[in-house]
């Protein structure tokens, strides 16, 4: 038989799949009408409000991978001539505007530099007096590693009479997501990052106001596929025939929702916290520089400015044949500039971090752009070591 490599996964996701969601995946399939099934499904609902924060009836895990959510969260609430503001400052928040044009509404965007989070205030200065039907937001841009605070955009929302829609693709399951009480409206996320299963599902939440303005639509929804009054039919109480379930990547998914809420959600957000502060001192006493400031950086991805002189490709390749590990390039205008670093779901590790740190000094230094030796891996050390101190203090 052939053999597979099990490659160390720390780019943008997918991420690093434990064994117990790989066994969920080989479960024996049921049709996807049996009363087995049924209540897996209704389980799996039930673990994603927890996930989200919300308590919204209609949450669901969309066929497709996150950027089918993102679909669904636009194509679904928007009609031609609607007023949309979409929020960018990277790759993903510009798909979200290829969508939204899509759909014939109209599309303001308001640009920020790449790198920086979106100013609120601008925001508010740029809509004043406008009319608005959804703003729209990327949570964690995987493209340039920044955070976006949420709160105050949800306010500027809920003032407009907007709906609030949230890309979390990247953040779900790697931090606390308060997507009600914050105001979201419709938060959609990726199987594979932080939640910790194959790539192929988008779980979504949708707010009852959202779905009032999806039943008060004009015209029918573009996508027959994604349109969620028919999706819901299938999940929800009526259980009638849309498409056929994904059923064993919903096993595997049950299972991953299973890891995470073992482990807890808190418990878990302050580990992917730990274990990336530690990964960017040590990428910072390898003289990586991180792209976005301090206060703007996620939880489960470091983006660092590949230094003058360093061969990306060449040092990317060698880090995949001789130490397994998988990183990322720049997407965009970052291509070639910039690596994106994922610690997400099981990837996030302290043992995958000192790993990583270890390759990627041997390579700098083949480069050369060496530093001291253990430099990125003592910095490292220390960063674990006063966070478990403070934990204990
Ligand atoms: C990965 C990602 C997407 C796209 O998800 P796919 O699973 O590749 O379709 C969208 N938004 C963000 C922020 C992402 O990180």
């Amino acid at each position: 038989m052939e053999t597979f490599p099990q490659r160390i996964l720390l780019g943008p996701g997918p991420s690093i799949i434990d064994p117990r969601v790989y066994r969920a995946l080989s479960t024996p399939i049921t049709g996807h009408m049996d009363p087995h099934f049924l209540g897996v499904m209704k389980e799996v609902r039930s673990k994603l409000r927890r996930l989200f924060r919300a308590d919204y009836e209609v949450t669901i895990p969309v066929s497709g991978t996150g950027s089918a959510g993102m679909e669904a969260a636009l194509v679904n609430f928007l009609e031609p001539g609607d007023d949309v503001c979409v929020l960018s400052g990277g790759f993903f928040a510009d798909r979200m505007v290829n969508i939204a044009r899509r759909t014939g509404a109209n599309v303001q965007v308001i640009e920020t530099e790449w790198g920086l989070p979106t100013d609120p205030a601008r925001v508010s200065r740029e809509l004043a007096g406008k009319r608005l039907k959804m703003l729209a937001a990327v949570h964690g841009e995987t493209s340039t590693g920044v955070l976006q605070p949420l709160e105050p955009l949800a306010a500027i929302a809920q003032k407009h009479g907007a709906l609030f829609v949230v890309d979390t693709v990247a953040t779900l399951g790697g931090m606390v997501i308060e997507t009600e009480k914050i105001g979201i409206d419709v938060c959609y996320s990726g199987s594979q990052k932080c939640v910790g299963c194959p790539p192929g599902l988008a779980p979504i939440t949708v707010s009852e106001r959202a779905m009032s303005v999806l039943r008060a639509r004009k015209g029918p929804v573009q996508s027959w596929y994604l349109d969620l009054s028919g999706v819901e039919k299938y999940w929800g109480t009526e259980r009638t025939y849309h498409h056929t379930a994904p059923i064993s990547l919903i096993y595997a998914l049950n299972e991953a929702l299973n890891l995470i809420e073992e482990e807890g959600l808190d418990a878990r957000s302050a580990r992917h916290a730990r274990n990336i502060a530690a990964l960017g001192a040590g990428l910072s006493a390898l003289g990586l520089e991180p792209l976005p400031a301090r206060e703007y950086r996620m939880p489960m991805l470091a983006t660092v400015r590949i230094p003058a002189g360093v061969d990306d490709m060449r040092v990317r390749s060698r880090l995949l044949e001789r130490f397994n590990i998988e990183i990322a390039g720049g997407l965009g205008a970052f291509k070639g500039k910039l690596w994106r670093i994922g610690m997400m779901g099981s990837s996030s590790s302290e043992g995958n971090l000192l790993l990583l740190l270890a390759a990627l000094e041997i390579l700098l230094a083949e480069e050369g752009v060496g530093r001291a030796k253990g430099a990125g891996v003592s910095a490292a050390q220390s960063a674990l070591e006063s966070a478990t101190e403070a934990v204990h203090a």
